[in-house]
């Protein structure tokens, strides 16, 4: 959902600090991102299936490729996403 950031706190994509009174996206357990994060760069689907690097590495995809919050990633970042977000590493 969002919301008025009423703390500030860091951008869970980005790490950045987010400056209270900014509209930021929260979700329970997770934490707050920017509406318009830089490093999620906003592609739209049919842009991110015609990129050929991981966009967390920058290794060259090959054979499965995997899509997590409009970021394209090869299987070992996107679950390093995936368990970021389940709380593991919080
Ligand atoms: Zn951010
Ligand atoms: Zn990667």
């Amino acid at each position: 959902m969002i919301i008025k950031n009423k703390f500030e706190n860091k951008c869970t994509e980005c790490k950045r600090v987010i400056k209270i009174g900014t509209e930021v996206e929260w979700e329970f357990g997770i934490g707050i991102r920017h509406l318009k994060c830089p490093k999620l760069r906003n592609y739209s689907y049919e842009k991110l299936l015609t990129l050929k690097k991981c966009q967390e590495c920058k290794v060259k995809l090959e054979g499965d490729v995997f899509i997590s919050d409009n970021n394209r990633l090869c299987m070992k970042c996107w679950e390093n996403t995936f368990t970021y977000k389940g709380g593991y590493f919080g």
